[in-house]
């Protein structure tokens, strides 16, 4: 399986030169726009990796199918989808534009920055550090990774430039959508998305998804079947922003992408995937990251359609 994992970053990687890094949060635009790696963790245990799969980088979007099982654990189906709705968009991730003419006024889905805002409001906890230590530490769980933490430099660029999200979340409040204190409610958005991961983390946590909420090897459920089915649904529809129905047809995996490069895919009942690849296409998925999926996909017939 290496080899074949070997071949595929090979012949992929002129691409990442197809696309460019994200840049709008300042401290994204270090990473290095030709790294590439990938990892399988499979059912039976075995993880394959290859290219730059230890690299660190911060997980962004993907967070958002994160502190979503989080949200719906705390606060069950009802309340969650009361407030975010589950219709993609076709619009940008950071779209603003729909939050005021849709009816009833709330986000389309929880992968939207918006919707994901709302979720973050949504966790459990006495203050901020209290929601975002649950988070982290769910996240830790799931990845059976203890060292998980954040990338401090990232954060912190993303909190002093964040002007879109607080725009947003300040308006969600105003329509009653977000209770409590928006900048509160955002710093725990800021640091998950600034968590460091690698592609082996993106690979457990995707198998923990393909594998219905149980951590495999242990045999412990965490998350219950179904929240995992919505979460990978949503995955299907809005997880590779405005490019999710292309890459529905092209790939056939549930996947979410992150605009720090990351790619976390989830094949029901056989393996999870990380991907990394920081340049990035015009709609904010891992141009590379794309490229080693789409490949994979037609060598071992991934796709669940
Ligand atoms: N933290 C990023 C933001 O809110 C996440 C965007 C993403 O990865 O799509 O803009």
């Amino acid at each position: 399986m290496e080899n074949k994992l070997n071949n595929i970053i090979n012949k992929s990687r002129y691409i990442t030169k197809e696309g460019e890094v994200a840049t709008y949060i300042p401290s994204l635009g270090k990473a290095n726009s030709t790294d590439l790696g990938i990892c399988i963790a499979d059912m039976e245990g075995n993880i394959y990796k290859s290219g730059n799969y230890n690299k660190k980088f911060t997980i962004q979007s993907i967070s958002k199918t994160i502190s979503l099982m989080l949200a719906l654990m705390d606060n069950g189906k009802e309340v969650v989808f009361d407030k975010v709705g589950m219709e993609p968009t076709g619009d940008a991730f950071n779209s603003i534009i729909k939050l005021e003419t849709i009816m009833p006024s709330r986000p389309l889905n929880p992968m939207i920055n918006a919707g994901a805002i709302v979720v973050s409001s949504l966790l459990k906890g006495k203050d901020k550090d209290e929601k975002f230590s649950r988070l982290l530490n769910f996240m830790r769980k799931i990845s059976g990774n203890d060292k998980l933490d954040i990338d401090e430099d990232v954060y912190l660029s993303e909190k002093s430039t964040g002007d879109r999200n607080r725009a947003m979340a300040y308006f969600m409040k105003d329509v009653g959508i977000i209770e409590g204190d928006i900048e509160d409610i955002l710093e725990v958005y800021f640091k998950q998305c600034s968590i460091k991961v690698d592609c082996i983390d993106l690979a457990k946590i995707g198998l923990f998804l393909a594998n219905k909420g149980i951590i495999p090897g242990t045999g412990e459920q965490i998350v219950s079947e179904h929240i995992t089915r919505i979460v990978k649904t949503f995955m299907v529809t809005c997880g590779m922003y405005n490019g999710s129905g292309e890459f529905a047809i092209r790939v056939g995996i549930p996947a979410k992408s992150g605009v720090g490069g990351g790619i976390m895919a989830a094949v029901p009942h056989r393996m999870g995937i990380g991907t990394y690849g920081p340049s990035l296409d015009d709609k904010g998925n891992s141009i590379g990251g794309y490229k080693l999926l789409y490949e994979l996909s037609r060598e071992l017939n991934l796709s669940i359609f």
